[in-house]
């Protein structure tokens, strides 16, 4: 059977090596959020006993897939690697289908998945411990590594490609086995992805997918006693309830959640550049970024020319369906996502904010069949505000007024997340000042707050992250036990 029902246009789960329907016998459609009418496919509303078997197959697979050596596993992530770039406008194009950002953003998010798959390959030739000397002359201690088990994974709609990839990566080359509960809204783009695992040989039961409600799989993923580590990347209110869940029965979990990250303008900056990198950060895919900009703290002597350079970018943005040439800002994900952005945009007009541009749904000639908001700009705008400090996820940016650079940080620490953040500056005091002082797992000097290499650790402080690191060399803390063993 393949992962797709033609006729039916339905996706399935994927179990033990098979695509299978659900025992529920309940789809749930994927629709365009460009185009509310079109279905992009229907996924599987799963049960806890698809789970269940999802579980259990894995734990089995595990016992085999952690006896291979780490460069078997690697040649298993390189043939998904290129199946994935060959499929690469299909996956891009459902990406941006069933979610909204824009085909090229798509495109490169997918490329960037090709290069994850690859970087971890190469881990798994990699040294895993150390060599400890010990106080007994007669003894060797060294560390070694041990895989968790079965990782339960469970991913936001934001990155449907990037998100699953740097999570089951990781986890598959270190000698987990995986299920994947993937966001709805971008559940058919991840049966493609699974889909090329499947046809790169992967054993059966190593890597599951099953999809289906938050609170019926995410939950029976994160309380399941089979799941011995669970990753999620996500909402804070999602979040805790997952790490609770695991915690109350000892498994290990790594939460990545909100961000309400800022972008410093100091008085000697190249402006060009920050007004680039402020439009770019803040409005690709829609601002719906854990890591967009959304607060931009201005020194008072160049408030006004930066204001101004702003607007005039901000009022040449393109917006559109994401398929469509020329397009530079797609829809919001979905309704929801749409109203709750412009339930903030009310929220900071009541509270005495001044809209500088923007503030509206779009509705008019191709906009009006889809959920498209205005790139919002704000100023005047305080730290108490609930635009200045809560996680908004849409094209708003809010524009604060300051002084010094000391004050600049103290507004920028202000918030209860500590994802990413940038500064623009040429003068190397307020640079290390901000690298210092910022309270954030990414700090970013001239450039965009937005942005990740695969090669680098990547994660928030404060109520951004449980505190642990994925990507990169780091990604092995939470995908593995030391072990650490002495021989005499
Ligand atoms: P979300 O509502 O928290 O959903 C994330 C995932 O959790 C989805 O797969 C969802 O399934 C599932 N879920 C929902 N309720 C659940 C429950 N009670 N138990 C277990 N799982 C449950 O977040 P989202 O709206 O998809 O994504 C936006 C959020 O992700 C933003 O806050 C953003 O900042 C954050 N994010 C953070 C990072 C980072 O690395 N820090 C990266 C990207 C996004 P359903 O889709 O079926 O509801
Ligand atoms: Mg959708």
């Amino acid at each position: 059977m393949s992962s797709f029902d033609r006729i039916n246009n339905t996706y399935f789960n994927y179990i033990n090596g098979e695509w299978i329907a659900s025992e529920s016998n309940k789809t749930e459609a994927s629709t365009n959020p460009a185009k509310m009418d079109e279905v992009v496919g229907y996924f599987q509303k799963s049960t806890q006993g698809d789970l269940n078997k999802a579980v259990s197959s894995a734990k089995q697979a595990q016992q085999q897939w952690k006896k291979l050596t780490g460069n078997v596993r690697g040649d298993f992530l390189l043939k998904t690697a290129s199946i994935l770039e060959s499929r690469v406008d299909e996956v891009a194009e459902t990406m941006t289908k069933e979610m909204g950002k824009t085909f090229p953003e798509a495109k490169g998010e997918t490329l960037r998945g090709v290069a994850i798959l690859r970087y971890y390959a190469g881990e798994g030739l990699r040294s895993v411990g150390d060599v400890i000397p010990s106080t007994d002359s007669e003894a060797l201690m060294f560390t070694t590594r041990a895989p968790l088990g079965v990782v339960g994974v469970i991913t936001p709609w934001n990155f449907p490609v990037a998100i699953p990839i740097w999570k089951m990566a990781p986890a598959l080359i270190y000698g987990n086995t995986v299920v994947i509960k993937p966001a709805s809204e971008t559940a058919v783009t991840c049966a493609k992805i699974i889909d090329c695992f499947a046809s790169a040989g992967m054993p059966a039961g190593t890597v599951n997918m099953v999809t289906g409600s938050g609170s019926v799989i995410g939950q029976g993923l994160a309380e399941h006693p089979d799941v011995n580590g669970i990753t999620f990347t996500g909402s804070n209110t999602v979040g805790k309830k997952i790490g609770q869940a695991a915690l109350a029965r000892g498994a290990k979990y790594q939460l990545e959640m909100g961000g309400k990250n800022p972008v410093i303008v100091a008085e000697d900056a190249d402006l060009d550049l920050a007004v680039e990198a402020t439009i770019s950060g803040g409005l690709r895919s829609t601002g719906q970024k854990c890591t967009a900009t959304s607060r931009v703290i201005i020194q008072s002597k160049v408030y006004e020319v930066f204001k101004e350079k702003l607007l005039a970018k901000v009022k040449e943005i393109t917006v559109g369906d994401g398929m469509q040439e020329g397009i530079w800002m797609g829809p919001c994900a979905n309704k929801n996502q749409l109203d709750t952005v412009l339930s903030y945009i009310e929220k900071g007009k009541l509270e005495g904010a001044a809209l500088l541009y923007g503030g509206n749904r779009l509705q008019d000639g191709n906009t009006g069949s889809g959920y498209f908001a205005e790139p919002t700009v704000f100023e005047n705008v305080n730290t108490n505000m609930v635009i200045a400090q809560e996680e908004i996820f849409g094209p708003v940016l809010v524009l604060m007024k300051v002084e010094s650079i000391e004050e600049a940080l103290s507004l920028a620490n202000d918030v209860e997340y500590g994802l990413s953040a940038s500064i623009f500056t040429t003068n190397i005091s307020n640079m290390l000042s901000f690298i210092n002082e910022m309270d954030a797992g990414l700090v970013r000097i001239n450039a965009e707050s937005a942005g990740v290499e695969l090669q680098a650790p990547f994660g928030g402080m404060k109520q951004s992250s449980s505190h642990s690191r994925e990507q990169g060399r780091a990604a092995i803390e939470f995908y593995t036990s030391i072990k650490t063993v002495f021989v005499k």
